[in-house]
Formats: structure tokens, C-alpha cells, sequence
């Protein structure tokens, strides 16, 4: 039994056995007959494959010596020497001799066999090594096959994933149904994977670090996203834990779901927004089996995300009306397209950037792409007839870029009028404010905006100058910061001067323990991933107004992250 500690990231526990993809992959392995004449160079073609295996293991030897010690290059420098293994290598020899069959077939045959005799092995050492062959078979059987990377869709068993890290993309195009859980030596708690493992509701613990390149494909992994632990091979008594954890979570979430249709309003009866964020619109119905009063972050960039290409017109008016149908009325607020940083569209220009964080991104991007974003301006406009739409656009940073932006809507809409679409008259139109120059000048922006949502995640990325999605200084991205909470404050306070609503849909409205603090702030709405909504309810219906502006008061003077977290957690127990 071996316990890696790293970042509850998305909550919930699973066991099941791990899918490393870091270096390896499962694949299916093409069959076919030789000729004997062929036997020379299908041999060459091996001894290639060998070579480059081996100088991968060498280099993983290597890495893992100067991370993770010397117990972990040991299970490297073992896959080596079995890769020189002379008896393993005349036995493939020979049944490629023998069987006439490519080599390919050779190896995951003699793979099977020599797997299923280990398994079966009393003494655990023993078992073990069959996860070694079957690491070293495939990383040869991939070398053979050119395949860089499996593809996530084509996961058939329950898995824990387990990875060096994962694009926004693997998370969309992977076989959901099968990932029970996520595994990860990077990311932290606002990287768009965990967004993407909540919006999911996949247990995930993310930014455990290199001790996780110890872990093998087929051991099984004991994931509990709440505490951020990941066992490998449980024993008896952590597998215990496990399924009361599990039995835990279902208690607790059968007695949250009798707030589905109850409204967020406070002991006192002051009335606020509870609302879903969405990355994709199927999850417009786990939206309301949560109880969400609408949609508050439509992360529209995701559909462009997939695996696919980048959708015209027509599949965004349909993806979108999709969502505004589902809400039956509530209020969807659609973002525009949010690319660049970690999300990454190749398909619209190489973005090499040395900064992309600080780059070419959401609304910066649009606006040099002017087609683009029309397209997508466009078919929001069409299908916001059907319902109470809202526009968001992302990264504003200067009142000319709102300017510009909202230009261009106008544009379109007067584009789809040209050609005889409806389209609503007016349609408001907010932005996100995540950006500090955002922050600290929202009463400029409050003269052109219709709404404000502050987007935690970027506002503290750089408010604190911290990679969201670097484990390593995850300690920094801190949402109980002084000079986060104070630029909260004064955009909450310049949205109610300018009689804007002002909303949250960063991961800071998800946070129970922040309600409070939110509350008497004056903030009017909250967004976040389903999962989160009935917690978040019910800590705003067991709060006053009265005590939530005094705890904003008292935060305000508190100096740090740890004094605001513990004099919170007084409060919200008391
Ligand atoms: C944010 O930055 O807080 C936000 C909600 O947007 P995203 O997480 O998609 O960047
Ligand atoms: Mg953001």
C-alpha cells in the first residue's frame, strides 16, 4: 500500500484500477500473416522499436532518480533489463519464426501468457512483475505501431486515470462513462481539468507531483477527492474507508437534494441567484437536477474544444438553443469564446506564445478575429429568441476592448436582420471581471456593461501573478487573499453604484464558506459547477444579512488567507 497526497480537486472516491498515460498506452494490436521471406525485416522492425523503448525508459530512469528517488528509477532500470532479457527475446524470435504472425501479435500473446501465469502467483512480488511486462509490451507494442497517444474515447473498463497532466481537450473527447476517477502529478483546484472533473462529477486529486510516476497501469487506485489522497493497492481497511465515504456522499447528497426547488434566500428574506456553470450543453439538465436557477457561465469555448473542428453557425445556433430549451425559461448567460492560455485551439493558429497566460486569449483573440467572433455573436443573437439570454465576454481589460466588442454586436445583429432572422431588440450584455485593471476600474466599465461577473479564477491568477494550473505554487491561489477579497469588494460596490447586478462565477462562489462573506459584500448572484449549487444554497439559507455584512466588515480587516479561512469557519460553525 502506497499513499500519494496532492490537491482535492473534484470531489467524490472511487477505487478501480489505474490507465497511466503517461507514457504508455492501451491499444488495440493489428493481426496478420507473414510470408517467411518477410521474417528479416519484421525482426528489424522489432529491434528498432526495442531501441526506442528502451531509450525511453532510460530517460524515465533517469527523471524518476532525480524526482522521486531511488526506489522509483529501480522499477525503470528493471523494465530495462527485461528488455535485454536474452530468453524473452529468443522466445519472441521464435514464435515470430514459428507462428508466421507479425510481431506485433507475438508480443501481446506472449504478453497475455506470461500475465496470466503472474497474476496467478501467490507471492505479490511475483504479481507485480506482470504489470512491469505488460508496461514494457506496450511501450514497445506503441514504438511498433507509430502510436504516440491513445485516444481517451476508446477506454472500454473503469479506470482511474492517472497522468503527467491533460489538455481541456482529453477531457471532453475521453469515454466519461469510464473514468472513474483522475489522477494527476499537475493542475490545481481552478485548472480547467478540475472544472472540467467537477462540471463531470469525477473524483480527481490533482497536483500530486513526480512521486505519481510510480504508479503502474492495472494497480488499483483507492481516489478520495475530498481529503486528496490516492492509495494504491488498498488494503482491506482503506477499501472500508472507501466505500463509507462513498455511502457518506450518498447520504449527503439525497439530503441536499431536498433544496432542488427551494429558492437561495436568506434567513431574513433577502433573495439572491443560485446559478450552474457548463461546459458543454448536455449538462444543462444536471444543471436543474441540482437545483440551478439558470445558467451563469455558458464556458462556450468548449464546443470548440472537441475532437472535431470548430462549428460553424448553424451547430453553435443548435448547441445553444439546446441549453436555452433545457432552462425552460431561466436566464443562460452565454460566454463568448474564451481560447487561449491553457486552451488551446490549433485548428485557428499556431499559438507559440512565451506567455500565453498573459497573450493572445478570449476576448483579444475575438477581436482580432473578427469573422469569427461574428459567426458565434450570430448565432447566440438567433437563438436567444428562444429564451432569457445574457452575452459575456471574457478578459475585458479596458473600456475599449467593451467598446469594440459590443460594436461588433451590433454588427451581427444587424447581419441577421439583413437576411431576415429574428433576433431579440436588445439583449444585455455584460463582462467577466477577472483581470485586476478590470477590477480596480469597474465603475469606468459599469457605463457600458449591463452586468458584471467576477471570474475568481483569472482574478486571482493575476492578482497574485500564480499559474492556476501549477500545482507547485497552488498555495498562492488564494481566494481569501486581502487584495483578492478587497477587489471583489470594489467591484461588487461599483456595480451597485452603476445598479448593475454584479454575479460570481469563479470557483470562489462555489466555496460554502465564502457565502457568507459574499452575502455582505452585497453579491446578487452565485455560478458554479452543479455539484456545488445545493451546498452553496444551503449555506445561504442559514445566513442573516445583518451577520453576513458584519463578517465582510470583519475579513476586511483581517492581513491574511489563513486569518479570514479560520475566522470564517468560526463564524459559519457558530
Ligand atoms: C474565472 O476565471 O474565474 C472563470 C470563471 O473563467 P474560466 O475559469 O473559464 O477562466
Ligand atoms: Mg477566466
Amino acid at each position: 500500500m502506497m499513499e500519494y497526497r496532492g490537491i482535492p480537486a473534484s470531489p467524490g472516491v472511487a477505487v478501480a484500477p489505474a490507465f497511466v498515460i503517461i507514457d504508455e498506452g492501451e491499444m488495440p494490436v493489428p493481426a496478420y500473416s507473414l510470408e517467411a521471406a518477410d521474417l528479416p525485416s519484421e525482426w528489424a522492425r522489432f529491434l528498432v522499436a526495442v531501441e526506442k523503448a528502451k531509450a525511453e525508459v532510460t530517460s524515465l530512469r533517469d527523471r524518476a532518480r532525480k524526482e522521486a528517488g531511488e526506489a522509483q528509477a529501480a522499477i525503470f532500470e528493471a523494465h530495462l533489463l527485461m528488455m535485454d532479457d536474452p530468453d524473452l527475446i529468443e522466445r519472441i524470435e521464435e514464435s515470430l519464426g514459428a507462428t508466421l504472425r507479425n510481431v506485433e501479435r507475438v508480443i501481446a500473446e506472449i504478453e497475455r501468457e506470461l500475465v496470466e501465469k503472474l497474476s496467478r502467483a501467490s507471492d505479490p512480488a511475483l504479481r507485480d512483475r506482470a504489470s512491469d511486462i505488460q508496461d514494457v509490451s506496450r511501450r514497445i507494442l506503441g514504438h511498433l505501431m507509430l502510436r504516440e497517444r491513445f485516444t481517451l474515447a476508446d477506454l472500454e473498463s473503469d479506470i482511474v486515470l492517472v497522468a503527467r497532466d491533460l489538455l481541456p481537450s482529453d477531457m471532453i473527447s475521453m469515454n466519461r462513462q469510464r473514468v472513474k476517477a483522475i489522477a494527476m502529478e499537475a493542475g490545481g483546484k481552478t485548472s480547467h481539468v478540475a472544472i472540467l472533473a467537477r462540471a463531470f462529477e469525477i473524483p480527481a486529486v490533482l497536483g500530486i507531483g513526480s512521486s505519481l510516476v510510480s504508479v503502474r497501469s492495472g494497480t488499483v487506485l483507492a481516489v478520495d477527492g475530498d481529503s486528496g489522497t490516492v492509495i494504491a493497492d488498498p488494503d482491506a481497511a482503506a477499501l472500508a474507508r472507501s466505500a463509507a465515504a462513498q455511502e457518506a456522499t450518498h447520504v449527503r447528497d439525497l439530503e441536499l437534494s431536498t433544496l432542488r426547488d427551494l429558492p437561495a434566500i436568506t434567513s431574513d428574506g433577502a433573495r439572491v441567484l443560485v446559478k450552474a456553470n457548463i461546459e458543454m450543453p448536455e449538462e444543462a439538465q444536471a444543471a436543474l437536477g441540482h437545483g440551478a436557477e439558470g445558467v451563469g457561465l455558458f464556458r462556450s469555448e468548449f464546443l470548440f474544444l472537441g475532437p472535431h473542428h470548430v462549428p460553424g453557425e448553424e451547430e453553435q445556433y443548435l448547441a445553444y438553443s439546446k441549453v436555452i430549451e433545457a432552462m425552460g425559461g431561466r436566464p443562460v448567460t452565454i460566454r463568448t469564446l474564451d481560447i487561449g492560455g491553457d486552451k488551446i485551439l490549433p485548428e485557428l493558429g499556431a499559438q507559440d506564445e512565451k506567455n500565453p497566460l498573459l497573450g493572445w486569449r478570449a476576448i483579444r483573440f475575438c477581436l482580432s478575429n473578427v469573422e469569427l467572433f461574428k459567426i458565434q455573436l450570430r448565432a447566440i443573437l438567433r437563438a436567444a429568441v428562444r429564451g432569457d439570454v445574457r452575452i459575456m465576454f471574457p478578459m475585458i481589460s479596458t473600456i475599449d476592448e467593451l467598446e469594440r466588442a459590443l460594436a461588433i454586436l451590433e454588427e451581427a445583429r444587424h447581419e441577421c436582420r439583413a437576411k431576415g432572422q429574428e433576433v431579440p431588440d436588445r439583449i444585455p450584455t455584460g463582462i467577466m471581471v477577472e483581470i485586476p485593471s478590470a477590477a480596480v476600474a469597474s465603475d469606468i466599465l459599469a457605463r457600458k456593461a449591463d452586468f458584471f461577473s467576477i471570474g475568481t479564477n483569472d482574478l486571482i491568477q493575476y492578482t497574485m501573478a500564480v499559474d492556476r494550473g501549477n500545482g507547485r505554487v497552488a498555495y498562492l491561489h488564494e481566494p481569501y487573499h486581502p487584495a483578492v477579497i478587497r477587489l471583489v469588494k470594489t467591484t461588487i460596490e461599483n456595480g451597485r453604484k452603476a445598479r448593475i447586478p454584479v454575479a460570481m462565477c469563479g470557483e470562489m462562489a462555489a466555496d460554502p464558506l465564502a457565502s457568507i462573506l459574499l452575502l455582505g459584500l452585497g453579491l446578487d448572484e452565485f455560478s458554479m459547477s452543479s455539484a456545488s449549487v445545493p451546498l452553496v444554497k444551503r449555506a445561504i439559507r442559514s445566513a442573516d444579512m445583518q451577520e453576513a455584512r458584519e463578517v465582510a466588515e470583519a475579513v476586511l480587516s483581517l492581513s491574511s488567507s489563513a486569518e479570514v479561512a479560520a475566522y470564517l469557519s468560526s463564524r459559519v460553525r457558530s
